[in-house]
């Protein structure tokens, strides 16, 4: 029933706390739930997947994360709708974090595709798509 679909995605984060209030609040305006926690990591699980946000150990620290880099370049996620995409940008801007390509939001990725674009706190990107 789920073949091949995304089982759960684990993420090295630089600082669990910022992580966690950051994803914790996002994933939860998705409708994941917290699903594991412990000293070094913390998940949300919505249906049957869940994203994982371990911290980083302190040796491995020194090379931070950076999107044009080989590797990860973004997350996107299903929006509800336009309002729902209008609803977390609004409420990005009033946590004062910045909105990628905002002079073109919310189209920055074509005519057709209604989206918001921002930074989780290790500058990964993070795209919400309207349907
Ligand atoms: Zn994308």
């Amino acid at each position: 029933m789920s073949k091949g679909h995304i089982h759960h995605i684990e993420i090295y984060v630089s600082n669990l706390h910022k992580s966690s209030i950051f994803w914790g609040w996002f994933l939860e305006e998705l409708g994941y739930q917290s699903y594991q926690e412990w000293e070094k990591g913390r998940s949300w699980k919505l249906d049957d997947s869940y994203i994982v946000f371990v911290q980083t150990e302190d040796n491995y620290l020194e090379k931070s994360y950076h999107r044009k880099q080989v590797g990860l370049n973004h997350l996107a996620f299903h929006a509800d709708s336009r309002h729902h995409v209008d609803a977390i940008t609004r409420q990005l801007k009033e946590m004062g974090l910045c909105i990628l390509y905002e002079d073109l939001h919310p189209y920055a990725g074509g005519p057709s595709h209604y989206a918001v674009y921002f930074e989780d706190p290790d500058r990964i990107k993070v795209e919400l798509v309207a349907p």
